[in-house]
Order: C-alpha cells, then structure tokens, then sequence
C-alpha cells in the first residue's frame, strides 16, 4: 500500500511496504507471481513525477489568485504569480481577455484586474471556469430547472444490482457476461420488459424487476434509452427526494432503494453524494446572484435552496 504520506519539507524519509504472498499471482490476467512483480517494483526505474497542462485549470487557478485581492490586483503581481505556477505555459493576456469578455473579472481604473461578484461566486465554488460558464449558458436557455443542473454536475457513482438478483441472474447467464453494476452496459441490455418476458431464461422475479426498472427508472422516450443519462438522473432524483421530502435517514433509502427496487449502493456513497449536492446547490445559488438579468422563473426556486440544503444536512 503506498499513500501520499509526509509533507514537503517536513519529513525527508517515507516508507514503504509492500506485502506479498509468495507464489500467488494477484489477477488472472497477471502471470508474474507477486514476488517477482514486488521485486521488478523496487529494481525499477521511477518515473518522473509529470503534471499535464489543463487550461481549464490554469484559467480557474488565475480567477482564484485575482479573487484574493478586495481591491484588485496590478497586472506585475499576475505576471509573478505565474511564473511560480507548473505547467504556466498559457498566454497570460489571452487568458486575462478571456475572464473579463466573461465578466468573471475587470480592469479597474485601467490598472487594477478585479473579480466580479460572479467571478467571485465561481472562485468559491468547486467548479471550474468552464463548467461555471456552461451553467450560466444552461440558465439563459431557461430548458433545466435548478436542481436538474445540480444533478447533472455529479454522477451518482457504485450503483449496484443486490445479491438476490445477482445471484438469480447467474443461474442463467455466464458470469462473465454479467456485471453487478446496475448501470452496466450488461444490465442496460436487459432493460426491456418485452425482450425478456419472450426469453425463457430469466426468472419471474427478474422479469418483475425489469417491469419496475423500466418503469420507474429508465420510462423515457430518448432514441436510445436505456442509455440516456435519464436512467441515472431518475435515480439521483428519487434519492434527494427521499432525502428532502420524506425526511429519509441513510440507512432508510439504502433499505428502500433494496425493498423497492433491488438497487444496493452503500451507505457511505449515498453520504458522499449528498454532500457533493450540498455544495453544487451552494455553488449554483452563488452563480446565480452574480447573473445579471437572470430570468424571475429561477426566483422561486433559488429561495427553497437553502431549505433544501438544510433538509439535506439534517
Ligand atoms: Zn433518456
């Protein structure tokens, strides 16, 4: 096991150690027994430690440095902030040009750059320049509510059949046909209540289980549902409403996600991701107040946010 431990220029010396079972091979695809690899590791060459350049990135760590200054900052202190920066290798004019045409920020006085409010509000937020703008465009266009920007911004990850149908299903298929990843293109395919009624494959159960998937889950009229992301934002959807207006503690939508519709996803996943929801609601809402002539539609719903917020923590 080999994790990020010691801190530059605090500790000089970190180790590791690397645990072996002689003779065994760790994966049917890996020939090499786990003390020829374990040594192959230690007499071999360590690469160079190498950050790929990511505009996006750069462009938001530069909207983060000019947000620090209340008062703007001289265009000099940029200069020097970038030649510290890995991977500084951008145009800083062009990047400069490319905040102000977006109103993140502005030049004050002909001398000073400054972040507006909604450079400030992206600053804060986990996103990036790019997703921030995307969001902004999404809002202009007026087609997604609110809370269906929130969704999109994060999957819901580890989304999994449980044991039972795993466990049906294998009586019937190869296991390597399968996956017990409920988003899986193997389980996708069987989304379709018609296919496999006419098979005489699958169980009674699992043919009822398809029925509720494909009603509760997967019920859009997309050219190529089930592989639409509507599959997965309907499931995202019911677990903030379990959450949010049915008061559901963890525990209880993990059990009702089970009972109900034979979908397991582990407690601590479904935490990790309604706390990801508390910030994209946080970040979004500060988005908006820094939209200038943003549509009154949205005002009804960016006043329940931090009533949604509260419900989520609580
Ligand atoms: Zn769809």
């Amino acid at each position: 096991m080999l994790g990020r431990a010691g801190r530059l220029k605090k500790h000089d010396l970190g180790r590791v150690y690397l645990l072996i079972e002689p003779g065994k091979n760790y994966s049917s695809r890996n020939k090499t027994t786990e003390e020829n690899i374990a040594i192959s590791l230690l007499n071999g060459k360590i690469k160079d430690f190498e950050l790929h350049p990511d505009e996006d990135r750069s462009l938001t760590e530069l909207l983060a440095f000019i947000s620090m200054f209340n008062e703007g900052v001289e265009k000099a202190v940029i200069y020097k902030f970038n030649d510290d920066v890995i991977n500084a290798n951008y145009e800083i004019e062009g990047f400069l040009n490319k905040l102000i045409n977006s109103r993140l920020i502005r030049l004050s006085n002909g001398a000073l750059y400054k972040s507006t409010f909604l450079g400030q509000s992206v600053a804060k937020s986990f996103l990036t320049v790019e997703t921030s703008l995307s969001i902004i465009e999404e809002l202009k266009k007026k087609e997604k509510k609110i809370s269906e920007i929130v969704l999109d911004l994060k999957s819901l990850r580890n989304v999994y059949l449980t044991k039972k149908v795993v466990a049906d299903l294998s009586k019937h298929r190869p296991a390597k046909y399968s996956s017990n990843n409920f988003f899986s293109s193997s389980n996708l395919s069987l989304m379709d209540a018609n296919y496999v009624k006419k098979r005489k494959s699958f169980s009674d159960d699992f043919i009822k289980y398809v029925v509720k998937w494909t009603n509760e889950i997967f019920n859009c009229d997309c050219k190529d549902n089930p592989y639409c992301e509507c599959g997965r934002l309907n499931l995202e959807k019911l677990i903030l409403n379990l959450r949010v207006e049915d008061n559901f503690s963890i525990k209880e939508i993990t059990e009702y996600l089970e009972d109900e519709l034979e979908i397991m996803i582990y407690m601590g996943d479904i935490t990790d991701y309604l706390e990801n929801l508390i910030y994209s609601f946080e970040s979004i809402s500060n988005i908006c107040k820094g939209v200038s002539n943003l549509d009154p539609i949205y005002n009804e719903e960016l006043s329940d946010i931090p009533n949604i917020i509260e419900r989520i923590r609580k």
